[in-house]
Protein backbone atom coordinates (compact mmCIF):
# COMPACT_ATOMS: atom_id res chain seq x y z
CA UNK A 1 0.00 0.00 0.00
CA UNK A 2 1.05 3.39 -0.64
CA UNK A 3 0.98 4.41 3.36
CA UNK A 4 4.24 2.11 3.36
CA UNK A 5 6.13 4.59 0.70
CA UNK A 6 8.60 6.85 1.36
CA UNK A 7 7.14 10.00 -0.32
CA UNK A 8 7.84 12.36 -2.90
CA UNK A 9 6.76 15.94 -2.76
CA UNK A 10 7.68 18.77 -5.03
CA UNK A 11 5.94 21.29 -7.32
CA UNK A 12 5.23 24.15 -9.43
CA UNK A 13 4.67 27.59 -9.21
CA UNK A 14 1.13 28.51 -11.50
CA UNK A 15 2.42 31.04 -13.63
CA UNK A 16 2.31 29.42 -16.24
CA UNK A 17 1.85 26.32 -18.60
CA UNK A 18 4.90 23.79 -18.29
CA UNK A 19 7.76 23.64 -20.63
CA UNK A 20 10.63 21.71 -21.89
CA UNK A 21 12.76 22.82 -18.80
CA UNK A 22 10.41 21.35 -16.45
CA UNK A 23 10.12 17.80 -18.83
CA UNK A 24 13.77 17.75 -18.29
CA UNK A 25 14.51 18.79 -15.30
CA UNK A 26 11.92 17.31 -13.33
CA UNK A 27 8.65 15.60 -14.58
CA UNK A 28 11.11 12.81 -16.17
CA UNK A 29 11.40 11.81 -12.55
CA UNK A 30 8.21 12.51 -11.34
CA UNK A 31 7.01 10.22 -13.92
CA UNK A 32 9.90 7.53 -13.09
CA UNK A 33 8.96 7.59 -9.38
CA UNK A 34 5.32 7.42 -9.13
CA UNK A 35 5.84 3.95 -8.50
CA UNK A 36 8.31 3.70 -6.13
CA UNK A 37 7.29 6.71 -4.02
CA UNK A 38 4.22 8.01 -2.79
CA UNK A 39 4.09 11.03 -4.63
CA UNK A 40 2.71 14.62 -3.83
CA UNK A 41 2.42 16.76 -6.56
CA UNK A 42 1.73 20.51 -5.69
CA UNK A 43 0.84 23.33 -7.55
CA UNK A 44 1.91 26.23 -5.52
CA UNK A 45 -0.32 28.96 -5.31
CA UNK A 46 0.43 30.96 -2.34
CA UNK A 47 3.93 31.33 -4.23
CA UNK A 48 3.05 33.50 -6.95
CA UNK A 49 2.98 37.12 -5.40
CA UNK A 50 4.70 38.18 -8.57
CA UNK A 51 1.52 37.95 -10.19
CA UNK A 52 -0.33 39.67 -7.93
CA UNK A 53 -2.24 41.90 -9.94
CA UNK A 54 -2.74 39.24 -12.46
CA UNK A 55 -4.95 36.81 -10.09
CA UNK A 56 -6.90 35.51 -13.52
CA UNK A 57 -3.77 34.12 -14.56
CA UNK A 58 -3.10 31.94 -11.74
CA UNK A 59 -6.61 30.39 -12.03
CA UNK A 60 -5.62 30.14 -15.42
CA UNK A 61 -2.25 28.34 -14.67
CA UNK A 62 -3.40 26.10 -12.02
CA UNK A 63 -6.05 24.14 -14.86
CA UNK A 64 -2.85 24.56 -17.05
CA UNK A 65 -0.43 22.57 -15.18
CA UNK A 66 -2.88 20.47 -14.31
CA UNK A 67 -3.26 19.29 -17.62
CA UNK A 68 -0.13 19.15 -18.53
CA UNK A 69 0.27 16.74 -15.70
CA UNK A 70 -2.20 14.28 -17.16
CA UNK A 71 -0.40 14.82 -21.04
CA UNK A 72 3.09 13.70 -19.81
CA UNK A 73 1.80 10.98 -18.06
CA UNK A 74 1.28 11.68 -14.20
CA UNK A 75 -1.33 9.49 -12.95
CA UNK A 76 -3.65 10.98 -10.32
CA UNK A 77 -4.67 6.96 -9.37
CA UNK A 78 -1.35 6.62 -7.96
CA UNK A 79 -0.16 10.39 -7.37
CA UNK A 80 -1.98 12.85 -5.45
CA UNK A 81 -2.12 16.52 -7.11
CA UNK A 82 -2.51 18.96 -4.15
CA UNK A 83 -3.83 22.73 -4.75
CA UNK A 84 -1.70 24.73 -2.02
CA UNK A 85 -3.85 27.24 -0.45
CA UNK A 86 -6.47 25.43 -0.34
CA UNK A 87 -4.77 22.94 2.35
CA UNK A 88 -3.72 26.32 4.98
CA UNK A 89 -1.87 24.11 7.74
CA UNK A 90 0.79 25.47 4.61
CA UNK A 91 0.80 29.22 6.02
CA UNK A 92 1.01 27.90 9.68
CA UNK A 93 3.80 25.62 9.13
CA UNK A 94 5.16 28.18 7.33
CA UNK A 95 5.27 30.77 9.78
CA UNK A 96 6.74 28.28 12.76
CA UNK A 97 9.69 27.21 10.08
CA UNK A 98 10.86 30.63 10.02
CA UNK A 99 11.61 31.12 13.60
CA UNK A 100 14.76 28.52 12.83
CA UNK A 101 15.39 29.86 9.41
CA UNK A 102 18.41 32.77 10.25
CA UNK A 103 17.56 35.69 7.93
CA UNK A 104 21.22 35.86 6.25
CA UNK A 105 20.90 32.34 5.22
CA UNK A 106 17.66 33.78 2.74
CA UNK A 107 19.52 36.78 2.18
CA UNK A 108 22.78 34.67 0.98
CA UNK A 109 20.22 31.70 -1.08
CA UNK A 110 21.60 32.27 -4.91
CA UNK A 111 18.76 31.65 -6.83
CA UNK A 112 16.42 33.81 -4.33
CA UNK A 113 18.98 36.41 -4.88
CA UNK A 114 18.76 36.32 -8.66
CA UNK A 115 15.05 36.15 -9.40
CA UNK A 116 14.69 38.86 -7.17
CA UNK A 117 17.35 40.92 -9.08
CA UNK A 118 15.41 39.68 -12.19
CA UNK A 119 12.28 41.29 -10.53
CA UNK A 120 13.47 44.61 -9.52
CA UNK A 121 14.38 43.85 -5.73
CA UNK A 122 12.49 46.88 -4.47
CA UNK A 123 9.01 46.19 -6.07
CA UNK A 124 9.31 42.23 -4.64
CA UNK A 125 6.66 41.62 -2.61
CA UNK A 126 7.66 40.45 0.98
CA UNK A 127 5.81 37.47 0.54
CA UNK A 128 8.31 36.67 -2.65
CA UNK A 129 11.12 36.69 -0.71
CA UNK A 130 9.48 34.17 1.75
CA UNK A 131 8.56 31.60 -0.73
CA UNK A 132 11.60 29.17 -0.50
CA UNK A 133 10.38 28.86 3.39
CA UNK A 134 6.97 27.89 2.42
CA UNK A 135 8.54 25.50 -0.08
CA UNK A 136 10.28 24.14 3.10
CA UNK A 137 6.36 23.88 4.45
CA UNK A 138 5.23 21.99 1.63
CA UNK A 139 8.07 19.80 1.40
CA UNK A 140 8.12 19.09 5.29
CA UNK A 141 4.42 18.86 5.62
CA UNK A 142 3.59 15.07 3.83
CA UNK A 143 7.22 14.62 5.64
CA UNK A 144 9.01 13.99 2.08
CA UNK A 145 12.54 11.91 1.67
CA UNK A 146 12.81 13.25 -1.89
CA UNK A 147 12.27 16.25 -3.97
CA UNK A 148 13.04 15.79 -7.63
CA UNK A 149 13.92 19.57 -9.29
CA UNK A 150 15.91 21.50 -11.44
CA UNK A 151 19.28 22.56 -9.96
CA UNK A 152 17.71 26.00 -9.16
CA UNK A 153 15.69 24.42 -6.23
CA UNK A 154 18.43 23.09 -4.80
CA UNK A 155 19.60 25.87 -2.27
CA UNK A 156 15.48 25.96 -0.74
CA UNK A 157 16.16 22.17 -0.36
CA UNK A 158 19.74 22.56 1.74
CA UNK A 159 17.78 25.32 3.82
CA UNK A 160 15.07 22.72 4.54
CA UNK A 161 17.55 20.40 5.48
CA UNK A 162 18.95 22.48 7.98
CA UNK A 163 15.38 23.68 9.61
CA UNK A 164 14.53 20.51 9.51
CA UNK A 165 17.65 19.45 11.91
CA UNK A 166 17.32 22.66 13.73
CA UNK A 167 13.83 21.51 14.71
CA UNK A 168 14.04 18.15 15.87
CA UNK A 169 17.48 18.62 17.32
CA UNK A 170 15.14 20.97 19.97
CA UNK A 171 11.74 19.13 19.57
CA UNK A 172 13.32 15.18 18.87
CA UNK A 173 12.62 13.56 15.75
CA UNK A 174 9.32 15.36 13.66
CA UNK A 175 10.88 15.55 10.41
CA UNK A 176 12.94 13.20 7.99
CA UNK A 177 16.01 15.50 6.39
CA UNK A 178 14.68 15.64 2.51
CA UNK A 179 17.53 14.73 -0.45
CA UNK A 180 16.95 16.77 -3.35
CA UNK A 181 16.81 14.36 -6.59
CA UNK A 182 17.92 16.87 -9.85
CA UNK A 183 16.60 15.13 -13.32
CA UNK A 184 18.69 14.44 -16.60
CA UNK A 185 19.43 18.40 -17.50
CA UNK A 186 19.51 20.27 -14.58
CA UNK A 187 19.23 23.51 -15.85
CA UNK A 188 17.75 23.86 -19.57
CA UNK A 189 18.77 26.75 -21.22
CA UNK A 190 16.75 29.28 -23.02
CA UNK A 191 15.82 29.75 -26.39
CA UNK A 192 17.37 33.78 -25.86
CA UNK A 193 20.52 31.58 -24.65
CA UNK A 194 19.39 33.00 -21.13
CA UNK A 195 21.37 30.22 -18.79
CA UNK A 196 17.42 29.00 -17.88
CA UNK A 197 14.12 28.57 -20.08
CA UNK A 198 11.65 30.14 -17.16
CA UNK A 199 7.70 30.42 -17.42
CA UNK A 200 8.34 33.67 -16.60
CA UNK A 201 11.21 34.85 -19.03
CA UNK A 202 8.89 34.04 -22.07
CA UNK A 203 11.91 32.19 -23.60
CA UNK A 204 10.11 29.07 -23.58
CA UNK A 205 9.26 25.73 -25.58
CA UNK A 206 5.76 24.60 -23.96
CA UNK A 207 4.78 21.10 -23.99
CA UNK A 208 1.17 22.25 -25.53
CA UNK A 209 2.63 24.55 -28.34
CA UNK A 210 1.61 23.27 -31.52
CA UNK A 211 3.82 22.06 -34.16
CA UNK A 212 3.78 25.03 -36.14
CA UNK A 213 4.63 27.32 -33.07
CA UNK A 214 7.29 24.87 -31.99
CA UNK A 215 9.31 25.24 -35.13
CA UNK A 216 8.85 29.11 -35.01
CA UNK A 217 10.25 29.11 -32.04
CA UNK A 218 12.92 27.01 -33.13
CA UNK A 219 13.67 28.77 -36.38
CA UNK A 220 13.70 32.48 -34.04
CA UNK A 221 16.84 30.28 -31.82
CA UNK A 222 19.65 31.65 -30.52
CA UNK A 223 22.97 30.09 -32.08
CA UNK A 224 26.30 30.61 -32.23
CA UNK A 225 26.82 34.59 -32.35
CA UNK A 226 30.65 34.28 -34.05
CA UNK A 227 28.90 32.05 -37.08
CA UNK A 228 27.80 34.46 -40.12
CA UNK A 229 27.75 32.03 -42.91
CA UNK A 230 27.01 28.62 -43.30
CA UNK A 231 30.45 27.40 -44.06
CA UNK A 232 32.16 29.25 -40.94
CA UNK A 233 33.37 26.97 -38.54
CA UNK A 234 30.41 26.76 -35.34
CA UNK A 235 30.96 26.52 -31.94
CA UNK A 236 29.14 23.49 -30.03
CA UNK A 237 29.78 25.01 -26.31
CA UNK A 238 26.80 27.34 -25.07
CA UNK A 239 24.80 27.06 -28.30
CA UNK A 240 21.13 26.41 -27.11
CA UNK A 241 20.21 24.71 -30.38
CA UNK A 242 22.61 21.71 -29.81
CA UNK A 243 21.81 21.51 -26.52
CA UNK A 244 18.38 21.07 -27.25
CA UNK A 245 19.74 18.77 -29.90
CA UNK A 246 21.26 16.39 -27.03
CA UNK A 247 18.47 16.57 -24.64
CA UNK A 248 15.65 16.14 -26.94
CA UNK A 249 16.69 14.06 -30.13
CA UNK A 250 16.72 10.03 -29.65
CA UNK A 251 18.49 9.87 -33.33
CA UNK A 252 22.13 10.08 -31.54
CA UNK A 253 24.06 9.33 -34.90
CA UNK A 254 22.11 12.37 -36.67
CA UNK A 255 23.14 14.50 -33.97
CA UNK A 256 26.78 13.41 -33.99
CA UNK A 257 26.65 13.69 -37.76
CA UNK A 258 25.45 17.22 -37.33
CA UNK A 259 27.89 18.28 -34.86
CA UNK A 260 30.60 17.21 -37.03
CA UNK A 261 29.60 19.35 -40.13
CA UNK A 262 28.89 22.19 -37.63
CA UNK A 263 32.41 22.89 -36.50
CA UNK A 264 33.86 22.69 -40.09
CA UNK A 265 31.10 24.77 -41.66
CA UNK A 266 29.53 21.98 -43.90
CA UNK A 267 26.24 22.69 -42.52
CA UNK A 268 23.30 25.24 -41.90
CA UNK A 269 21.26 26.63 -39.35
CA UNK A 270 18.35 26.17 -41.54
CA UNK A 271 18.78 22.29 -41.70
CA UNK A 272 20.58 21.65 -37.76
CA UNK A 273 17.13 23.92 -36.63
CA UNK A 274 14.58 21.82 -39.13
CA UNK A 275 15.75 18.62 -37.78
CA UNK A 276 15.97 19.94 -34.17
CA UNK A 277 12.20 21.42 -34.73
CA UNK A 278 11.61 17.67 -36.04
CA UNK A 279 13.05 15.90 -33.23
CA UNK A 280 10.74 17.61 -30.57
CA UNK A 281 7.52 17.62 -32.40
CA UNK A 282 7.57 13.88 -32.67
CA UNK A 283 8.61 13.93 -29.05
CA UNK A 284 5.83 16.11 -27.96
CA UNK A 285 3.07 14.36 -30.19
CA UNK A 286 1.69 11.90 -27.63
CA UNK A 287 1.79 14.56 -25.41
CA UNK A 288 -0.59 16.72 -27.23
CA UNK A 289 -2.57 13.72 -27.93
CA UNK A 290 -2.68 13.00 -24.17
CA UNK A 291 -3.89 16.48 -23.47
CA UNK A 292 -6.53 17.17 -25.98
CA UNK A 293 -8.12 13.68 -24.32
CA UNK A 294 -8.46 15.63 -20.99
CA UNK A 295 -9.00 19.27 -22.26
CA UNK A 296 -12.33 17.66 -23.55
CA UNK A 297 -13.26 16.17 -20.29
CA UNK A 298 -12.69 19.10 -17.94
CA UNK A 299 -14.23 17.22 -15.09
CA UNK A 300 -11.28 14.80 -14.74
CA UNK A 301 -8.76 17.20 -14.09
CA UNK A 302 -11.57 19.05 -11.79
CA UNK A 303 -11.51 15.21 -10.23
CA UNK A 304 -7.71 14.87 -9.86
CA UNK A 305 -7.43 18.22 -8.39
CA UNK A 306 -10.12 17.43 -5.82
CA UNK A 307 -9.07 14.07 -4.24
CA UNK A 308 -5.63 14.95 -4.08
CA UNK A 309 -6.20 17.53 -2.38
CA UNK A 310 -8.35 16.15 0.24
CA UNK A 311 -5.88 13.13 0.35
CA UNK A 312 -2.99 16.05 1.14
CA UNK A 313 -5.05 17.87 3.70
CA UNK A 314 -5.98 14.97 5.96
CA UNK A 315 -1.85 14.39 5.80
CA UNK A 316 -1.11 17.73 6.86
CA UNK A 317 -3.61 18.11 9.60
CA UNK A 318 -1.49 14.94 11.18
CA UNK A 319 1.65 16.44 10.85
CA UNK A 320 0.54 19.56 12.10
CA UNK A 321 -1.07 17.58 14.95
CA UNK A 322 2.27 16.48 15.59
CA UNK A 323 3.59 19.89 15.20
CA UNK A 324 1.77 21.70 17.66
CA UNK A 325 1.87 19.18 20.55
CA UNK A 326 5.93 19.18 19.91
CA UNK A 327 5.75 22.95 20.32
CA UNK A 328 3.71 22.53 23.16
CA UNK A 329 0.36 24.95 22.30
CA UNK A 330 -1.79 23.33 24.67
CA UNK A 331 -2.07 26.34 26.43
CA UNK A 332 -5.54 26.34 27.44
CA UNK A 333 -5.83 22.30 28.62
P1 LIG B 1 8.96 30.77 -13.09
O1 LIG B 1 9.82 31.39 -14.16
O2 LIG B 1 7.60 31.37 -13.02
O3 LIG B 1 9.63 30.67 -11.74
P2 LIG B 1 9.80 28.12 -13.76
O4 LIG B 1 9.88 27.82 -15.21
O5 LIG B 1 11.06 28.46 -13.04
O6 LIG B 1 8.72 29.28 -13.60
P3 LIG B 1 8.90 26.66 -11.48
O7 LIG B 1 7.45 26.45 -11.23
O8 LIG B 1 9.59 27.74 -10.70
O9 LIG B 1 9.09 26.92 -13.05
O10 LIG B 1 9.72 25.31 -11.27
C1 LIG B 1 9.11 24.03 -11.30
C2 LIG B 1 10.15 22.94 -11.35
O11 LIG B 1 10.76 22.88 -12.64
C3 LIG B 1 11.32 23.13 -10.38
O12 LIG B 1 11.72 21.87 -9.93
C4 LIG B 1 12.38 23.74 -11.24
O13 LIG B 1 13.68 23.50 -10.73
C5 LIG B 1 12.16 23.01 -12.55
N1 LIG B 1 12.63 23.82 -13.68
C6 LIG B 1 12.10 25.01 -14.07
N2 LIG B 1 12.77 25.48 -15.14
C7 LIG B 1 13.74 24.57 -15.42
C8 LIG B 1 14.78 24.48 -16.43
N3 LIG B 1 14.92 25.43 -17.33
N4 LIG B 1 15.58 23.39 -16.43
C9 LIG B 1 15.44 22.42 -15.50
N5 LIG B 1 14.48 22.44 -14.53
C10 LIG B 1 13.65 23.49 -14.50
MG1 LIG C 1 11.02 29.21 -11.00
Amino acid sequence: MSEDKKRILTGIRPTGALHLGHYAGALENWLRLQDEYDCFFLIADYQVSDKADDIDSVREAVREIALDWLAVGLDPERSHFVIESLIPEHAELTLWLSWWLPLGMLQRNPTLKAEMAELGSNSVPVAFFTYPVMQMANILMPKAHLVPVGEDQLPHIEMTREVARRFNRLFGEVFPEPEGLVGRVPRLVGLDGNAKMGKSLDNAIQLKDDAETVTKKVKGMFTDPTRLRATDPGHLEGNPVFMYHDAFNPDTDEVQDLKDRYVVGKVGDVEVKQKLANALNAFLDPIRERRAHYEARPELVREALAAGTSHAKRIAEQTMAEVRSALRLNYLE
